[in-house]
């Protein structure tokens, strides 16, 4: 396997510079989502190491932090550029591991170290303020310093993209970083971890540990030497954290759940929107927090735009993520495929209609029951579960809609508030929805919203915080104010 050869493949933790075992030597197996096969394992880590990570981490951050931003950035660039040297190696264990097709893969570890490209220059340009005081007597000085110790723990939807985008911002601001990944996916993470090392980042700064989710996560949230927790995953497990936290009145970055509507109005180029709406619907299998989930055309253009998207999705080649041409890898795992057919089953119930896939497909060389075909459902009604909950999954439902106040209203109905898009052309009517919807991210006439310079986040129960662009930095900063009598 090219991950041997490229040493990439750890199967260790990686604590204070260290590649550990768990003390009483028990695994995790990872499986293949593809077939289900065992590709390594890792270590079953639970409180005792964790604490042995927070007081690594706590040691690191206090030099980490006395290096200047200019010695900080010059180590993330360093990793930046490894992990761009080592992008093949770590494209294919990403897809081995979560089963996105290669190509997204190759894109995810981009898209990741661009953020650590970013932090890196970010890292320079941590300043204050002075104020003038009201005082002639006195001068007002604010400066920034890091948080301290942080925590992050990470979904499997992007195993490499979810951590750089907190572990790069924590660092560049002189924070030090627990990374715990999703059980599903580590082998990312720790290959991250690896070449961090190799970039020369002090032990400690960057630590890694797998095992008991619940476990790991409790310690960390009740430790009150970790002073920040960021996790992304479900608004369920968001709030468990959350209460967790409360007792030590932890700084807290949330990045939940989605419900994200996709408007097409009746001046949209359709065309455009039918490409939108397949990089929004079908990225990752449709198991991304930004995915279109809940897609209105409006009644003049319905028709149309249904045709168009249908045919479209119809071409999307399901298969092996390895596999080159595959638009459409597996889903996670068994219960993921479950909820997406419970929602295709629940619509058609109550009278949707199917104009493309609907069921699990067979691939050659991969196990049944794992891949799920792209879906189009039309005559949609609001009654319908996939009207209100996520579905992470490739099924594209389509709504009829008349009129904008109704739509807008319709888009807002839900508990979350991630990301929403649409396409329109009359600029008034662009402003009024933009400014109209409850979400944190617009896309507008654009199915593709995730960079790095941009602040990511959600409003309602979608979380707290934002990843990406100067404001993420902020997250990893407090700010002192010191009020000096000359
Ligand atoms: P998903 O449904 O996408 O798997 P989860 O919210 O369950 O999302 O998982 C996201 C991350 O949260 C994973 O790393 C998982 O191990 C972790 N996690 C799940 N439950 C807990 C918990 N009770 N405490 C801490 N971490 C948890």
């Amino acid at each position: 396997m090219e991950q041997n050869e490229s040493g990439l493949l750890k199967q260790q933790c990686y604590i204070h510079g260290h590649w550990l075992d768990a003390k009483n030597g028990s695994e995790m197996v990872i499986s293949n989502p593809c077939d289900g096969g065992p590709i390594a394992t890792v270590p079953n880590m639970g409180e005792e190491e964790t604490q042995m990570a927070i007081s690594s981490s706590e040691k690191a951050q206090k030099l980490w932090q006395q290096q200047s931003g200019h010695e900080r950035s010059q180590q993330l660039l360093s990793w930046f550029e490894l992990i761009l040297a080592n992008k093949d190696p770590l494209a294919e264990l990403l897809t081995l591991e979560q089963g996105k097709p290669i190509k997204e893969a190759h894109g995810e570890i981009t898209y990741a170290a661009s953020f650590i490209q970013w932090y890196a220059e970010e890292a320079k340009r941590v300043s204050g303020e002075l104020i003038a005081s009201p005082s002639s007597e006195n001068r007002i000085v604010v400066m920034k310093q890091a948080v301290g110790v942080t925590a992050a723990i990470t979904p499997w939807n992007f195993p490499a993209a979810m951590i750089t985008r907190k572990a790069a911002a924590a660092l560049a601001a002189g924070c030090s970083m627990i990374v715990k990944p999703a059980p599903d996916t580590p082998l990312t993470a720790l290959a991250l971890a690896e070449l961090a090392d190799q970039a020369g980042i002090p032990a400690g700064v960057l630590n890694v540990i797998t095992g008991d989710a619940k476990a790991i996560g409790k310690t960390l949230c009740e430790s009150p030497v970790v002073r920040k927790l960021s996790f992304t995953g479900s608004t369920q497990v968001g709030r468990i954290l959350m209460a967790q936290c409360a007792p030590t009145i932890k700084k807290l970055s949330l990045e939940l759940g989605g419900n994200a509507p996709f408007i097409v109005f009746e001046d949209a180029d359709i065309d455009a929107a039918v490409e939108g709406a397949i990089q929004s619907k079908f990225r990752n299998a449709g198991q991304t927090c930004v995915c279109a989930n809940r897609i209105y055309v409006h009644e003049s253009i319905y028709h149309q735009f249904s045709g168009k998207f249908a045919a479209a999705v119809t071409q999307l080649k399901v298969g092996r993520g390895d596999e080159d041409g595959t638009d459409i890898g597996p889903l996670i795992n068994h219960q993921a495929v479950k909820k997406v057919q419970q929602h295709v089953d629940d619509a058609l119930e109550k009278g949707a209609r199917l104009l493309a896939g609907g069921k699990t497909t067979l691939v050659a060389n991969a196990q049944k029951g794992h891949f799920f075909e792209p879906t189009v459902l039309t005559n949609m009604n609001d009654l319908m579960r996939i009207a209100k909950e996520e579905t992470f999954g490739p099924v594209a439902p389509l709504f009829s809609f008349s009129d904008t106040d109704d739509v807008i209203r319709k888009a807002n109905d839900t508990e979350y508030g991630l990301a929403a898009y649409f396409y329109a052309k009359d600029l008034s009517k662009v402003w009024l929805v933009a400014e109209a919807l409850e979400y944190g991210i617009v896309g507008v006439n654009t199915g593709i919203i995730s960079n790095e310079v941009a602040p990511f986040g959600g409003v309602k129960s979608s979380g707290l915080g934002r990843e990406g662009g100067h404001q993420g930095l902020e997250e990893y900063l407090e700010t002192k104010y010191i009020n000096m009598k000359v």
